[in-house]
């Protein structure tokens, strides 16, 4: 990962100019995030006694007399300068999120941030299907986490989708499972425009297809096309169905 954590502390003066403008003087640490966001902190509390979130500029000047910030934000101005240093340092950064395991080859923690498995030492991504959870399964080919995914039915797969894939589970499962309601051919499973449907096998005779939602199949419409169980409730394959009650 090659984002940082920097890290300045001493005796320091902080002024803000801004909706707040205000001026103080401790020894304080100031962290300065990837995202340029400076937060000095005091000896009180969890809060930082000022801040700039994300702002559109940022200045560090270090030398042997100290160190000095400058975070600009539209009007609001953020200025530590130090007195005297205790110190200052970077650190490799990443986001936090929730353990689920290491990687088998290079033994580092993974972790779930957000719609992706990430790994803290290396650029190891791995995207999830939408609404996937990660489970307490490792792969047998290749030791990393297992997902359950709802896309029709509930699959468990490699969190790696080079080593398992969805798109080929689903295919299996229901390639010419379901009958286009437009001119009664089969609907094949296909990956297009970053996306998982169920298209018109006459395609291009036949433009008719379906975005396949995050759910699994429990029903059968009027309109002869399944019904899936989702998150917000059960739908139609055909979200604009108007058979579907
Ligand atoms: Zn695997
Ligand atoms: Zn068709
Ligand atoms: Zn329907």
């Amino acid at each position: 990962m090659s984002e940082t954590i920097r890290v300045f502390a001493g005796d320091c003066t902080t002024t803000f100019e801004g909706s707040r403008s205000r001026t103080q003087r401790g020894r304080v640490v100031v962290v300065v995030k990837p995202d340029r966001t400076v937060l000095v902190h005091d000896a009180d509390g969890y809060q930082p006694v000022s801040w700039l979130t994300r702002p559109d500029s940022l200045t560090v000047e270090t030398d042997r007399s100290g160190f000095g910030l400058i975070a600009r934000a539209d009007e609001q101005v953020l200025r530590v300068r130090s007195h005297e240093t205790s110190g200052w340092a970077e650190y490799p950064a990443t986001e936090a999120g929730v353990p689920v395991g290491s990687h088998p080859q290079t033994g580092e923690p993974l972790v779930r941030v957000g719609g992706a498995v990430v790994g803290l030492d290396t650029e190891t991504r791995y995207g999830l299907p939408a609404g996937a959870t990660v489970i307490d399964e490792t792969c047998d080919d290749c030791g990393l986490p297992k997902i359950s995914a709802e896309c029709g039915a509930v699959f468990e797969l490699c969190v790696d989708r080079a080593c398992e894939s969805l798109d080929d589970a689903v295919r299996d499962r229901f390639d010419g499972e379901w009958t286009c309601p437009d001119c009664g051919s089969p609907l094949s499973i296909i990956r297009r425009g970053g996306r998982l449907l169920a298209g018109c096998s006459a395609y291009p005779d036949c433009e008719t297809a379906f975005s396949i939602p995050a759910g699994v199949v429990v029903d059968d419409c009027d309109c002869g096309l399944p019904v899936f169980e989702t998150a917000r409730g059960r739908r139609c394959l055909d979200g604009t169905c108007a058979q579907f009650e």
